[in-house]
């Protein structure tokens, strides 16, 4: 019983220090930290590699991939660990193989790899250095889940959020509670940021009392004093991305399950369109100098001699190569089933341009010139998003718009906000003899722009059918181009 409740206690007591954030920990434990003679310059938990003190960059310092895209880093853990303290590493290390393709395995023979020791606070390099590098973790104050992924994401390539060029933006620094010689600590690095927001639940972030003087905030987030600053107890969601952009992980992203619908309503929501940019309504750009619905005659891509539709694109040169290969599957996907073929623009005069704008649009059908179909690099790249934007560049509207759909679904008027009304407006639509189809990938899902949570379409008559949950283009969908566009004549 005894010796229960005193495990009981001791569980407590881990349990209580690994809410702590990470800065509080890194604080405590290497406050006053002098390292041995054998270990490197450190700032902070940074360790300078005096050979080559720049910062980490895209060349030279990523772990290398494996041919099967994993990036395998081998690692040793040094025997003065207890069982316990060896099985947090563990689950640090373990913890970047479930979300990215990161592997950290145990070294044989291996020239470059991390060595875990517990040395003179916590610490790491940035990036991969060559031969054995440190990641110091030491017992008593740096073995928490937190500081393990900390640490582990600085030897991937990382630095400290607060060290971002855009953290102005984000958080005030207050140079005045500062202790004097900890101020480079916030000076502005080149930081690897992958397109990602600035987070303040990065587990890179410190928090609001790092490196006080005086005990007034060091940082204060902006334009809300009241966020919280750099409390995480492991990797966030951009952290994740980060990894995975940087290192070109294919990984299996969870919002490729999620439907067209609810991909556009998160990427567009709150969206405005910067002066250059057309006129929304939902994900589609209005021409205003045509605002007519469009029809078959002036529309269409041309087709040439040989019976196929060639659509020149151009892809803007601010895409990850992830992100670029995520556009082209899905430009691609239209010449296995229909004779549509996207290539590459020489000097045509009517294309698409795909761009990283204000959300997903595009136009329905051809406009004449350059005609922004705008995939934004923050929720826009996925399969099923870009075909659906690539359909309405081809011609076609989106599935509820059909004037037949009141035979196949039940508009709930009185759940939709209000001025999203008008995306339930019927249009003509290019339906080209085919059945009301669930599964488009240009039908929106039940709750779309509904203002109660309750649903907002319900297909009749069974109300349980699956609605606008696909994530790429129907048979429907496929037909209906090949019809439009006459592929088999
Ligand atoms: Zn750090
Ligand atoms: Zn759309």
């Amino acid at each position: 019983m005894k010796g229960i409740s005193h495990l009981f206690f001791l569980e407590q007591v881990v349990e209580d220090k690994s809410q702590l954030s990470v800065s509080e920990l890194l604080h405590r434990a290497n406050k006053g930290i002098v390292p041995g003679p054998d270990e490197p310059k450190l700032m902070d938990d940074i360790a300078i590699n005096e050979k080559n003190a720049d910062p980490c960059t895209s060349f030279g310092c990523l772990w290398p991939k494996h041919s099967d895209g994993k990036v395998y880093i081998p690692y040793v853990i040094a025997n003065s660990y207890s069982p316990s303290e060896v099985d947090i590493i563990q689950r640090g290390l373990d913890s970047f193989s479930y979300s990215t393709c990161i592997s950290f395995i145990p070294r044989s023979n291996e020239i470059d790899f991390v060595s875990i020791e517990s040395r003179s606070g916590c610490y790491s390099y940035v990036g991969r250095v060559g031969n054995g590098q440190t990641v110091s973790l030491e017992r008593g104050g740096c073995v928490y889940h937190n500081i393990v992924q900390h640490e582990l994401i600085h030897a991937l390539g990382f630095n400290h959020e607060q060290t971002r060029n855009d953290r102005d933006n984000h958080i005030q620094v207050v140079w005045e509670n500062i202790i004097e010689d900890m101020k480079y600590n916030f000076d502005i690095i080149d930081t690897l940021n992958q397109g990602t927001p600035y987070d303040y639940s990065s587990v890179m972030q410190y928090e609001r009392y790092a490196f006080s003087k005086n005990g007034l905030p060091t940082m204060i987030p902006i334009p809300d004093n009241n966020v919280e600053l750099g409390t995480s107890t492991e990797m966030s969601q951009n952290d994740i991305i980060r990894i995975n952009r940087l290192y070109q992980c294919f990984v299996e992203d969870k919002s490729a399950q999620l439907s067209v619908s609810e991909l556009l309503h998160r990427a567009n929501r709150g969206i405005v369109p910067e002066a250059d940019e057309p006129k929304l309504m939902d994900d589609i750009a209005v021409n205003e100098k045509n605002a007519d619905p469009c029809t078959s005659y002036g529309c269409l891509w041309p087709k040439y001699s040989d019976g196929k539709i060639y659509v020149p694109y151009v892809i803007a040169n601010h895409y990850s190569s992830r992100e670029l290969e995520i556009i082209k599957r899905g430009l691609d996907s239209f010449s296995y089933t229909t004779c549509i073929r996207f290539f590459p623009r020489s000097n045509e005069r009517d294309y698409i341009s795909i761009e990283s704008r204000s959300g997903c649009y595009s136009y329905v059908g051809r406009q004449g010139y350059a005609q922004t179909v705008s995939l934004a690099r923050n929720g826009c790249l996925y399969h099923n998003t870009v075909q659906h934007e690539l359909l309405h560049a081809l011609g076609f509207n989106h599935e509820q718009t059909r004037n037949d759909r009141d035979n196949h679904i039940q508009v709930v008027w009185e759940n939709i906000t209000e001025d999203m009304k008008y995306n339930f407006n019927k249009i003509n639509t290019l339906n080209q003899g085919t059945p009301y189809d669930y599964s488009s990938v240009m039908q929106y899902g039940r709750y779309a722009f509904s203002k109660n949570g309750l649903p907002t379409m319900i297909p009749i008559p069974n109300n349980n059918a699956a609605l606008g949950t696909s994530t790429e283009m129907s048979q429907n969908d496929i037909i209906r181009i090949n019809r439009l566009y006459q592929c088999c004549e």
